[in-house]
C-alpha cells in the first residue's frame, strides 16, 4: 500500500450500462498494480474550488496488472462524475491507493454471502478469480445479489452468470427494484436487496457477509444481520459516502 500520488492515465473508456461508465487506467510510470481484489483507489480531482477526493472499487478482474478499471455511476450533480464523465483516452488524473479491508479472507469451512447494490459490485467482479478459485479448492457455497433498478443495469451481470453456469455452487441473483424482464429470467427476483437478503436462511454459524454499496441496504441489512446472531467480524461492509 502506497500514499504517495501516482499518475494514471486513461486507456479506455466505456458504458458498461446506460447510467455506469468504465474507465481503464494505467499507471504513468509504466509500473503495475499491486492491490488485493476488493480494495479501492482515492482519485484527486481538479474542482472548480480545488482538489476533490473519490474513492473507487477497482472493478477490474484480477490477473491483467498493468491496468486497473473503475465502474461510475452517473450522480446528477455530481462534482467527480462531472470530471470523471468528460475523461477521455490519454488524460491523466492523480491517485492514492489502494485502500481498503474488504477483501477476501481464509474463512475455512464457511459459506458465503456477498450482496451489492449498483457499483457496489466492483468488488466482486475484482475477486472473480479468487471466488473461482476458492470454489474449486473447497466446498463452500458463494451466493451473489446484485440490486439495480431493471435488468438493463445489470452491471457485470455476464460475468457472474458464466461463473455460475461453470460452478453450482455460485449462485447470482439480480435483484430489480423496478421491472423484470418479459419473461422474468430464472437469475431475477422482485424488490431490493436488503429485502431479499432478510428472505434468506442466513446462519451466523455457517455464513460470512459481504455487504458493498448504499449506505442504507447496508444499515438495514446490518440491523437484520446483528438481530439473527452475527458477530461484527462476519458482517464486512464497504458503504460508498462522498468525502468532501
Ligand atoms: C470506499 C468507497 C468506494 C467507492 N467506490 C465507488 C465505485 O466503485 N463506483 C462509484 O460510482 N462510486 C463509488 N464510491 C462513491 C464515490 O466515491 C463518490 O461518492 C460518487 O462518485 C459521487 O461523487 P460525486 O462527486 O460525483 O458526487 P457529489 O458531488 O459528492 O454528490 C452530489 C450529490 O449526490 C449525492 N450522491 C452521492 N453519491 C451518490 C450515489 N451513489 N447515488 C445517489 N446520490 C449520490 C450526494 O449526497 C450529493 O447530494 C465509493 C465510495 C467509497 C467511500
Amino acid at each position: 500500500m502506497t500514499h504517495d500520488l501516482i499518475e494514471l492515465i486513461l486507456t479506455n473508456r466505456r458504458w458498461v450500462t446506460p447510467r455506469v461508465l468504465e474507465l481503464t487506467f494505467g499507471r504513468a510510470d509504466g509500473q503495475v498494480f499491486s492491490y488485493i481484489p476488493g480494495q479501492f483507489m482515492t482519485l484527486h480531482l481538479d474542482g472548480p474550488d480545488g482538489e476533490i477526493r473519490r474513492s473507487y472499487s477497482i472493478a477490474s478482474r484480477d490477473g491483467a496488472p498493468d491496468r486497473i478499471a473503475i465502474a461510475l455511476t452517473q450522480v446528477t450533480g455530481g462534482r467527480a462524475t462531472e470530471i470523471l464523465t468528460r475523461l477521455e483516452p490519454s488524460d491523466r488524473v492523480r491517485a492514492t491507493g489502494p485502500f481498503g479491508r474488504f477483501i477476501l479472507r481464509e474463512d475455512t469451512g464457511m459459506d458465503y454471502l456477498l450482496a451489492a447494490t449498483g457499483t457496489g459490485v466492483s468488488p466482486y467482479r475484482a475477486m472473480l478469480g479468487s471466488l473461482e478459485r476458492r470454489l474449486d479448492t473447497s466446498t463452500c457455497e458463494i451466493r451473489l445479489l446484485l440490486g439495480v433498478r431493471n435488468p438493463e443495469e445489470l452491471l457485470y451481470g455476464e460475468d457472474f452468470l458464466a461463473l455460475a453456469q461453470r460452478s453450482p455452487r455460485f449462485r447470482f441473483e439480480a435483484c430489480l427494484s423496478r421491472t423484470l424482464s418479459d419473461p422474468p429470467a430464472p437469475h431475477e427476483r422482485k424488490g431490493y436487496v436488503q429485502e431479499i437478503l432478510k428472505k434468506l436462511p442466513l446462519d451466523p454459524a455457517r455464513h460470512i457477509v459481504y455487504l458493498c454499496g448504499n449506505p442504507d441496504m447496508i444499515d438495514t441489512s446490518l440491523n437484520h444481520l446483528k438481530g439473527l446472531g452475527f458477530p461484527l467480524p462476519s458482517i464486512r461492509r464497504e458503504k460508498y459516502l462522498s468525502s468532501n
